[in-house]
């Protein structure tokens, strides 16, 4: 089975053909990030002009690089949600109507379920159950993957995601957008023990997370530091926040795994190529007989490889979407809409 996958939920024109669910038989992103990087994140409306715009060559060059033409692809999937609606709409219009005119059933994909999916990808002998902890830009969960297509929510932010905390911070020391893969460069250079910034365990036995807490302590510290008329050593800043981040990420996601009793954890999502954050739940891992896998950098971020393939299994196991499925702003995972 051939999945032709389309991705436009932020700020990604994305599209992919899929074989059987883990061959990539192409992959084309075309990025927004150089125009909304002047206005230090994405615009929605500007977002989805630009997404008509590609849309229709993406797809081509996808079918082009794959070598294959419409009436090959099998079955059209694409993110319904969630993500900014005008968008996501972009997209889905899109896959309904060439669904429609080729006589192709046509499946809905969650774009937080399409990100875990794309360890199915990167590691092709991966199957459920496993634990995954997805830290996108707007989404920080553990997640139990307990069958394809089903999932259950162990634990999640109560208010920043995992990768908004980045890009907030590297904006509050005066780094470009996004900042996260930026904090990730400068921490190296800066010592992670120098600033003692707050953890987050939240209550005992909690799988939840908080950022914002966080956050604020490194926006006071930067204040108080300027207000004394100190100098900020900024690499030491984003070494010390992403220390915080990093240790709460790494000490829930292990125990989450133990308490479901996986021998597998995965990683998705922007913050999945933190450098850190793969080197120490690497070595915990590695010490409590875990397995721990990870998709590489171009599969972290949005792509329609990870859309196709999460189309995939969806399709094997629900069948297809009906074309009246609406674009879902706030789409839940594990949720499926009609
Ligand atoms: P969502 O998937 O939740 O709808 P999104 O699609 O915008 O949000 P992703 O594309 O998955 O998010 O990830 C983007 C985020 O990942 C940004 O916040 C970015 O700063 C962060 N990010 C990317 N690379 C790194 C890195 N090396 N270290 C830390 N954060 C990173
Ligand atoms: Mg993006
Ligand atoms: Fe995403």
């Amino acid at each position: 089975i051939k999945v032709l996958g389309i991705e436009t939920s932020c700020d990604e024109t994305s599209a992919a053909v899929i074989l059987n669910g883990r061959k990539v038989l192409s992959n084309v992103i075309s990025s927004q990030i150089d125009i909304h990087k002047k206005f230090g994140g994405v615009v929605p409306e500007v977002a989805s002009r630009k997404h008509v715009e590609a849309v229709c060559n993406v797809v081509k060059q996808a079918l082009d690089e794959a070598g294959l033409s419409f009436k090959d692809i099998d079955v059209i999937a694409a993110t319904y949600g969630p993500g900014l609606v005008g968008a996501l709409l972009v997209g889905l219009s899109y896959a309904k109507g060439l669904a429609l005119s080729l006589n192709k059933p046509f499946i809905g994909v969650n774009h937080i379920e399409g990100h875990i999916s794309a360890n199915y990808i990167a590691h092709t002998n991966l199957e459920p159950p496993f634990v995954c902890l997805v830290v996108s830009g707007g989404h920080t969960h553990l997640v139990y993957v307990k069958d394809y297509g089903e999932y259950e929510i162990i634990g999640r932010t109560r208010d920043d995601a995992a990768g908004e905390a980045y890009d907030k911070v590297a904006r509050a020391i005066g780094l470009g957008y996004p900042g996260g893969p930026l904090i990730d460069k400068l921490a190296k250079e800066g010592d992670k023990n120098a600033i003692k910034f707050p953890r987050a365990y939240l209550e005992d036995e909690s799988f939840d997370f908080s950022f914002s807490g966080l956050k604020s302590a490194v926006l006071n510290y930067l204040n108080k530091m300027n207000m004394q008329g100190l100098e900020i050593n900024r690499a030491d800043v984003a070494a010390s926040f992403q220390q915080s981040v990093v240790e709460v990420l790494v000490d829930k996601s292990i125990t989450a795994a133990k308490y479901k009793g996986v021998d597998t954890l995965c990683i998705a999502g922007g913050v999945a190529s933190n450098s850190e954050l793969r080197n120490q739940l690497e070595k915990r891992c590695k010490k409590e007989g875990i397995r721990f896998l990870y998709p590489n950098t171009i599969l972290c971020t949005d792509n329609a490889a990870m859309i196709a393939c999460a189309g995939y299994y969806d399709y094997i196991k629900y069948g297809p979407s009906k074309l009246s499925l609406n674009a879902v702003a706030s789409l839940k995972i594990g949720e499926r809409c009609e």
